[in-house]
């Protein structure tokens, strides 16, 4: 007989299991979460919060979204890329990136109520967690889990309690491992993967010195360094990176994996951070120094019958791009509701499937997209003639060419400029942070085709309300008051959603007859011109792809489920089949 009972068991507080937490809190679902270590996150690994995720901060409520706000460093401060010597040396380049070139920004302001922002995790992982708590999940510190067992009614995991030594068992509906890259649940739950672990080594070194008169009038979160060994383990280039402006920071630098990983005391550190400084009497106040490999491997399934991982657990991949605290936080908001829908028997659980079919995927582009983007450095070594190791002399020497009036100079400096741009699949890949569209039996297309992507899919987002894609954003106005809300504020928060529009009044009544039979509160936005919801510019006209008098249903995730081009003829008959299929019931 299990000591503790809950309906899931979460294990990991790092992004991952926090939002999921949070989010199943949020939802009215009991749940638990438990951290082998006594702290939160100890470092500011994960910064770079791109704008779905802050989509998911602002469905947890607008007091989350604006607390990540408040701690964050903004966007403006995020953008200029550069390339250098040392920051006390020569700058070789830069690259106006996350969103702070012109046509970039227009993308992102016209794609999400959202702003992207650098929020290091030893502040994302406080809020989530908080929000958690504070909502209700059971959370227990130094508590580890041990293992489990999952029978045809529930999971029964065994942990051990760090304090006391004494192990303890905990019986519940569902186990979700976000417990990190070396995730044991994913091991014990036979987690099928594809890739290699351990291909590049890596060490941060974490300080605090004021570096203001190298960066203030180049505001950046990334300043890349090429220095002998730039090349080597890491990725793709040594880094400087702003944790808080000016003063804070965090370097990256690789080493040799075949190598013993070195020991970081305070005198290589120093060292390490002079050289990529450029300052041969910095004095660094040293916070933290450890090192890590950078892997290359995802999950083919992310679950096994009632056991769910997710985040660096399905994920394992180095930090370019950006993307792993953001695609663990949306693979949360995922699973969080459909755990809701079947705990609460609105769903069967076949639902849960659909976890694994629409984020597997994510987790293998973007494991792939982030090696991808390490290889991508090589043209810029190339270019100035490092392609076999950086050297002092020759990247002097190549530095010195590249100023002459010879044609070779001119090839080079254009090389070097494609170089630093392409960087962008990178550094400004917003169609990679936005762009996911779901295939699962959670989603019922409309017989229409998939919309093509018209630009690269990697760079720019698409919006669609094609079946699977997230809805698309736009600002539309309460009648009246004339406040604004996002289209993504009108749903979500745990609920399926109809948007119609005038001569759509029979989906009203279909969402709440049949709501009333799966058990469901659906909302209704019906928009137009005297309606509660007014689409005062148009915006939302062009872009639903439907007639006024259609429907699209809208996913608590935010993806659309399903859409009907007009009024159908029997309006409840077909929602009625669309979420018997879509909730597999
Ligand atoms: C230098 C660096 C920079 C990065 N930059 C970014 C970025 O800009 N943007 C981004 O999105 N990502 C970035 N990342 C990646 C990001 O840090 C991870 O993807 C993210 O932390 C994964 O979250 P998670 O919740 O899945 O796992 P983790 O954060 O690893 O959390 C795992 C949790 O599980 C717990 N745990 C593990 N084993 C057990 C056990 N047996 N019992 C109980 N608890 C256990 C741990 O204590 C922890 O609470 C960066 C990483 C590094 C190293």
């Amino acid at each position: 007989m299990a000591q503790i009972t809950t309906d899931v068991l979460i294990v990991g507080t790092g992004p991952a299991g926090s939002a999921t937490a949070a989010l199943l809190s949020t939802y009215g679902i009991a749940n638990m979460a438990i951290n082998r270590y006594r702290w939160l996150a100890n470092t500011p690994r994960a910064h770079i919060t791109n704008q779905r995720t802050m989509e998911v901060l602002r469905d947890l409520g607008r007091d989350v979204e604006a607390e990540a706000y408040m701690h964050a460093t903004p966007q403006e401060l995020m953008g200029e890329n550069v390339f250098c010597e040392s920051l006390a040396g020569e700058e070789i380049g830069r690259l106006k990136t996350w969103g702070t070139h012109p046509l970039s920004q227009a993308e992102h302001v016209l794609s999400s109520p959202t702003r992207m922002n650098d929020l290091p995790q030893t502040f994302m992982e406080p809020l989530l967690f908080k929000t958690a708590c504070s909502r209700g999940t059971q959370a227990r510190m130094s508590t580890e889990y041990i293992g489990h067992e999952q029978d045809s009614e529930g999971v029964t995991t065994t942990c051990r309690d760090r304090l006391s030594g004494e192990t303890f068992t905990v019986r519940s509906k569902y186990l979700v491992g976000a417990d990190g890259g070396n995730s044991a649940v994913a091991e014990h739950a036979g987690i099928p993967f594809e890739g290699r672990m351990g291909v590049g080594g890596s060490m941060n070194i974490l300080f605090r010195a004021d570096l203001s008169r190298y960066v203030a009038h180049r505001p950046s979160v990334l300043y890349w360094v090429m220095q002998p060994g730039a090349d080597v383990g890491g990725i793709g280039m040594g880094l400087v990176r702003m944790v808080r402006p000016w003063y804070e920071w965090l370097i990256v630098w690789g080493y040799d994996i075949n190598q013993p990983a070195p020991v970081v005391d305070a005198a290589m550190a120093t060292q390490v951070a002079r050289q990529l400084v450029g300052d041969p009497e910095l004095e660094i106040e040293l916070l933290s120094a450890n090192t890590w490999t950078v892997n290359n491997m995802y999950a083919t399934r992310m679950h096994a019958g009632r056991v769910f991982i997710m985040g660096d657990a399905a994920h394992r991949h180095p930090p370019s791009n950006g993307l792993g605290s953001n695609t663990s936080i949306q693979d949360g908001f995922n699973l969080a509701w459909k755990l809701a829908a079947v705990i609460r028997g609105q769903a069967g659980p076949r639902l849960l499937e659909s976890y694994s079919a629409e984020r597997a995927p994510v987790a293998r582009q973007i494991v792939t997209r982030a090696n991808q983007s390490i290889a991508e450095f090589g043209p810029i070594f190339k270019a100035l003639g490092m392609a076999e190791g950086v050297r002092p002399e020759i990247m002097q020497k190549n530095l010195e060419a590249r100023c002459d009036a010879t044609p070779e100079a001119e090839r080079q400096r254009a090389a070097i400029r494609e170089a630093i741009a392409f960087k962008k699949y990178e550094f400004d890949a917003h169609g990679v942070e936005m762009n996911q569209r779901y295939r699962s039996d959670a989603v019922e297309t409309d017989g229409q085709i998939e919309p093509a992507f018209e630009l690269d899919a990697e760079l720019h987002y698409q919006p669609t309300t094609w079946p699977g894609a997230r809805i698309p954003h736009v600002w539309v106005y309460e009648h009246g008051t004339g406040a604004k809300h996002s289209t993504l504020d009108l749903c979500g928060k745990g609920r399926f959603t109809i948007f119609t529009g005038i001569g759509g009044e029979a989906w009203e009544a279909a969402a709440r007859s049949v709501g009333a039979e799966f058990g469901l509160d659906i909302a209704v936005r019906l928009i137009g011109p005297r309606r509660a919801i007014e689409d005062l510019t148009g915006d939302w006209a062009r872009a639903r792809e439907i007639g006024d008098s259609g429907c699209i249903l809208v996913r608590p995730d935010h993806h659309v489920a399903w859409r009907a081009e007009a009024m159908t003829a029997d309006p409840a008959a077909d929602l009625r089949r669309v979420l018997a299929k879509i909730l597999a019931r």
